[in-house]
């Protein structure tokens, strides 16, 4: 028998647990909670697998006595966690989890770079401190894909009020500046942090900019917000004598920085900076009036013109209009979109491509890859049982658990049982926007439970009209034993649920990348896709023979309803119908490499093509 003493207790994050971290080892962490308040004990398996058990965990206990288990295996057990119910009190997802240092779980085997730079990401979502999409996920990616390169980086974020700070490491004022906005200098914080060990800049301006309880739709004006937030990231640059080789802007929000960076800080003291522009999303253009973008110090007018940044559907009309993503193209040094696919598209359709193939030469297509650290089936604190592409028995353990958390009906799965389920679940993990396909989600809500199978959808509507639909579907269906509409945003459940799924559901009008497919996939779920955008260049369907290598799901290119039911026809009778089959599906998208240290040499690449060499 082992004793910790309390000395070995730290308290954590969390205001009434306690986190026990076994010392000893140096290459595991393992942890208990004891929620005093609460009185429940919650056991993270990963304690059991590795031979230790708990006795009993006192607040100011005087010691703590952990047990070594004689006899007891890796392999995780049932009872190392407690099955939810939808009467929980809390529900299964909002549970305690411990802080999860996703370093730990980094890759290790990474080759150096040899010429090594130093990048900036200026982001307005940075995941998982801030993420509301895609774009988090990419930023935080793409970092640490570089910094375990060798490579320097930093994120530049708004410290948004609402970022949890118990997620951010050593957290410290490193100066307080002014930066310029309409007409006087706004006092300014930076603060500076480690964030899933990228270190991040957080500009917190005096004003009221950046508060409120979400990232996006605060009671301040968010272009406004952007442009200052542009410019204070290049003043904090100017003060500090800090000139990274490159700074990555994305998105519209900072497509007003490469403006400010060639028309004036570039004139100051700025000189080695290269600016590369990604672009997640081609539907958000940032659209200004030369007045607001004269707020940030530029003179609006002179940006107005075809060749610089006016949106080209207003000429001509009072007032034009002037775009910050077409002013970052324009700027930029290169331009980056998320897929190959949603390259061409984008060069074919929409009142960006003139522009576009105005700027072709500086124009790539990079696939977004996943940090297979943090999503990392076989690690995943979220997850109730971890597996990976050898063991792939836990992941109906994950399926279990959602169902009895959920309430839906589960397909016979008992203790230490083998047997196949024959109910599918299909998740759809998104956010509530015409883009996704609604009509497409709802149709597969209806249409799931008509072949009997079990669907899950995760997700947030920002439109009230939407939401209210989506409301209205959740009342019809959350009662009975096949259909759970979450509107809601969870970052715990998404894991979860991915683990759980059979299949993840991505029924996209458009998809410039698309990262539930990637996710799903490397957590054992099958994608059923439409076949557009960067789901066209990640899914290949199983019933195409001119490329059986490929195949790993089920692909759609109608946007029809009987499309759409067609692909899920074809996977669910390859689930029920071939289970050999199904399994080695499974197993195959598993084992596909979709993370970043695939991709991120590509980005290194073009950051090579246009710095400043010395
Ligand atoms: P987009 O960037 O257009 O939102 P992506 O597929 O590229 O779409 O990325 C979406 C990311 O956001 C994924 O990590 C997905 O799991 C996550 N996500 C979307 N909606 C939710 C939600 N309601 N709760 C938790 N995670 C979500």
């Amino acid at each position: 028998m082992n004793v910790y003493t309390p000395t070995s207790i730290t308290s954590n994050c969390f205001a009434d647990s306690f986190l026990l971290l076994n010392r000893r080892s140096n290459s595991n962490i393992y942890y208990c909670f004891y929620n005093t308040k609460r009185k429940v004990k919650t056991l993270n398996q990963d304690f059991i697998s590795h031979n230790f058990k708990i006795q009993a965990v006192e607040k100011n206990a005087p010691q703590l006595d952990v047990e070594k288990l004689e006899g007891s295996t890796t392999k995780s057990g049932f009872n190392s966690f407690s099955w939810p119910s939808p009467e929980d009190e809390i529900p299964f997802w909002k549970r305690e989890f411990p802080s999860w240092d996703i370093n730990l779980d980094g890759p290790v085997d990474i080759k150096k770079d040899s010429d090594l730079i130093h990048i900036v990401h200026v982001t307005a979502e940075m995941a998982p401190i801030a993420k509301v999409g895609g774009l988090g996920d990419v930023v935080t990616g793409l970092a640490r894909a570089c910094l375990s390169r060798g490579h320097k980086v930093n994120v530049f974020l708004p410290f948004y009020e609402c970022i949890n700070k118990q997620q951010i490491k050593n957290l410290e004022l490193v100066n307080t500046y002014d930066s310029y906005y309409d007409g006087s200098w706004v006092s300014t914080n930076a603060y500076q942090g480690v964030v899933s060990g990228i270190p991040v800049i957080f500009v917190e301006p005096s004003n009221h900019f950046f508060k409120g309880q979400c990232v996006y739709g605060g009671s301040y004006n968010e272009l406004e917000a952007y442009l200052f937030f542009s410019r204070a990231c290049l003043e904090w640059m100017q003060v500090t004598g800090t000139q990274p080789d490159i700074i990555h802007v994305h998105e519209w929000q900072t497509g007003a920085l490469p403006l400010l960076y060639w028309d004036m800080y570039h004139h100051l003291s700025l000189r080695i900076p290269k600016i590369a522009l990604t672009i997640h999303n081609m539907e958000h253009y940032g659209e200004c009036s030369k007045e607001q973008l004269s707020k940030c110090g530029l003179d609006g007018s002179i940006y107005a013109t075809e060749e610089k940044a006016v949106d080209d559907r207003t000429i001509g009309h009072n007032p034009e209009r002037i775009s910050l993503l077409k002013g970052g193209i324009v700027y930029s040094n290169a331009v980056v979109t998320v897929s190959p696919t949603y390259l061409k598209e984008t060069l074919c359709s929409g009142w960006l491509a003139g522009t576009l193939i105005r700027h072709r030469e500086k124009y790539r297509g990079i696939l977004n890859g996943i940090d297979t650290g943090m999503w990392n089936p076989a690690t995943d604190i979220f997850l109730p049982a971890k597996f990976d592409a050898l063991n792939i028995e836990e992941k109906k353990t994950c399926k279990h658990f959602v169902q009895r958390g959920l309430g839906l009906a589960s397909g016979g799965h008992q203790m230490g049982s083998h047997a196949p389920d024959k109910v599918p679940l299909v998740v759809c993990i998104t956010r509530l926007v015409p883009q996704k396909g609604l009509h497409l989600i709802t149709h597969a809500i209806k249409y799931v439970k008509e072949i009997s199978g079990q669907m899950v959808v995760l997700g947030r509507a920002s439109d009230s009209r939407v939401e209210r639909e989506f409301k209205d579907l959740a009342d019809l269906h959350n009662n009975g034993s096949s259909i759970r509409i979450l509107l809601t945003y969870s970052e715990e459940l998404s894991h979860m649920l991915y683990a759980a799924a059979d299949m993840v559901l991505v029924p996209s009008i458009y998809e410039p990348c698309g990262l539930a497919q990637l996710i799903g996939m490397r957590y054992g779920a099958v994608p059923v896709v439409r076949k557009t955008g960067g789901l066209a260049d990640t899914v290949f369907d199983m019933d195409d023979q001119s490329q059986p290598e490929m195949a790993n799901g089920f692909v759609f290119e109608g946007i029809d309803e009987a499309s759409l039911n067609w692909a899920l026809d074809r996977a669910f009778r390859y689930y029920c119908g071939k289970p050999n089959e199904w399994s080695a599906i499974v197993q195959k998208v598993m084992h596909i490499d979709s993370s970043w240290n695939n991709t991120a040499g590509k980005y290194i690449d073009l950051y090579n093509s246009i710095r400043v060499r010395e």
